[in-house]
């Protein structure tokens, strides 16, 4: 199992390298050379398979020989064991055939902890084996950066760095990433939106002058070991309904595709997807371009639901790379066009190959807010907005297919948005409430990747 880069098919490189890097030097994204088939009958004659061994059995199809399965199952029990469900992910039978996976039942409670306390024992893992040490750089439009911070923090070798928009974060997002005290941990407010943040970080990565000093990597779910690591529950969830005569759908809310394009590698790896539902929030490029072939890139709206409030998003790249045959020229050229013209026109192959996967839907903030209003009255259930955006489409699925919702994060991280739909806050987790007590430690930067770059430089030496 080797991996190349969506702008350079001549890379040849292993596992454990390209998890290292998370993002290729030539800008692109690495992408496993083929996509290993998994037996779905043998998966569904083991009932007892639990979370972990899913999660080594499906990892362990793309390390190579990097890493021997026994190894890599005791990382994963470790890794899901810190987890608060006994079924790690555990799947709500709402109505019907009608399904939420609930994601966030980790230590920060949003479904990125799902990959990334797997990648930081992974992380770790290699590092000691190689005897190396890392920088982490990372943008945030919220989870992403606590759930990185959570997966790092006190690990030896590791320095981590993340870039949150100044003011764009719920506060119970900024403080479970700034009220962590550990000394390899460095928060950074930039004055400006996430795309900038991300954008910051693309320079950082191809900054020679950082490259020279330490080794970078990310943790964005633009890291394969990501992608992979988050196809597990789509497999989890097919196995926990057990309606293994009928096809399964996802609907997914939706920022940098990270979920999106992980359902999308386990239907290539055999699981029976029908469709994947790409919901988004009123920043609907994806829904644009899915639904028209419209990718024009329009400015960031802050909504409720700020982990989707993102104009470029990365895994996309993956998809348009298989959607172009895996021909990194052509990708490199759209990338170019796409970048330089504020958009791209899909049409032809693209986006009937496109057509095959994916519907999609935009939902404003008013029908998001309506959506947590209708699931708490009809089903007393309580989803937080980013949540809310893929019920409000599975509420009008009208179809035999097994459908399944991703729950993406707690409701108690967005108490506000709560509070306006059903008139009262949502119950706070203990540890969460003990966080909004706590001082914070962060800077605040302009939108500079020199600023940034000089910080980080002064803080690894
Ligand atoms: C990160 C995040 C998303 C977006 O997921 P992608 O994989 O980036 O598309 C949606 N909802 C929540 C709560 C998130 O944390």
């Amino acid at each position: 199992m080797n991996y190349y880069s969506t702008r350079n098919s001549k890379l040849d490189k292993k596992f454990d390298e390209i998890i290292i890097e998370g993002l290729a030097s030539d800008g692109g994204l690495y992408m496993p050379k083929l996509f290993p088939k998994i037996n779905i009958n043998e998966l569904q004659n083991n009932e007892n398979i639990t979370y972990p061994e899913l999660a080594s059995r499906i990892i362990s199809l793309y390390v190579g020989d990097t890493i021997a399965l026994k190894e890599l199952e005791g990382i994963a029990q470790n890794t899901y064991k810190k987890f608060s469900h006994d079924k790690v992910a555990p799947l709500l039978n709402i109505d019907g055939n009608k399904y939420i996976l609930e994601l966030f039942h980790g230590p920060t409670y949003a479904f990125k902890d799902y990959p990334l306390q797997m990648l930081g024992n992974l992380f770790q893992y290699y590092l000691k084996k190689k005897k190396k040490n890392i920088t982490v750089i990372g943008a945030t439009s919220g989870d992403t950066g606590s759930a990185a911070i959570d997966a790092c923090k006190d690990k030896d070798n590791i320095n981590i760095f993340i870039l949150h928009p100044k003011n764009k974060t719920s506060d119970i997002q900024r403080k479970q990433m700034t009220s962590i005290k550990s000394k390899n941990v460095f928060n950074i407010a930039i004055n400006g939106t996430f795309d900038d943040c991300q954008n910051i970080v693309k320079k950082l990565f191809v900054s020679e002058s950082l490259k020279s000093v330490t080794t970078l990597s990310a943790v964005n779910s633009i890291n394969w070991a990501r992608i992979i690591s988050q196809s597990v529950y789509f497999f989890w969830a097919y196995l926990q309904a057990k309606q293994y005569d009928k096809k399964i759908n996802f609907i997914i809310p939706t920022g940098n595709f990270g979920n999106v394009y992980a359902a999308h590698t386990a239907g290539k790896m055999g699981l029976p997807i029908n469709k994947i539902y790409v919901a988004t929030n009123s920043n609907d490029i994806m829904h644009r371009t899915i639904s028209n072939g419209d990718m024009s890139l329009k400015d960031v709206k802050s909504t409720i639901s700020p982990s989707m409030d993102i104009q470029i998003s990365s895994n996309f790249e993956r998809q348009l790379f298989e959607s172009l045959e895996y021909n990194s020229d052509e990708l490199s050229n759209l990338m170019k066009s796409f970048i330089k013209n504020k958009g791209y026109d899909v049409k032809g192959k693209i986006h009937d190959n496109l057509k095959l996967y994916y519907k999609s839907k935009g939902v404003d903030d008013e029908l998001t807010s309506l959506t947590i209003k209708q699931f708490y009255d009809t089903y007393k259930y309580i989803s937080d907005p980013h949540t809310a955006t893929s019920l409000n489409i599975l509420k009008e699925l009208r179809n035999d297919d097994t459908n399944v919702a991703l729950a993406c994060a707690h409701p108690a991280k967005f108490p506000d948005a709560i509070k306006n739909s059903i008139g009262k806050y949502p119950d706070q987790p203990e540890p969460l409430k003990k966080i909004m007590g706590e001082e914070e430690k962060y800077i605040n930067l302009d939108n500079d990747s020199e600023l940034v770059k000089n910080y980080i430089l002064k803080n690894i030496s």
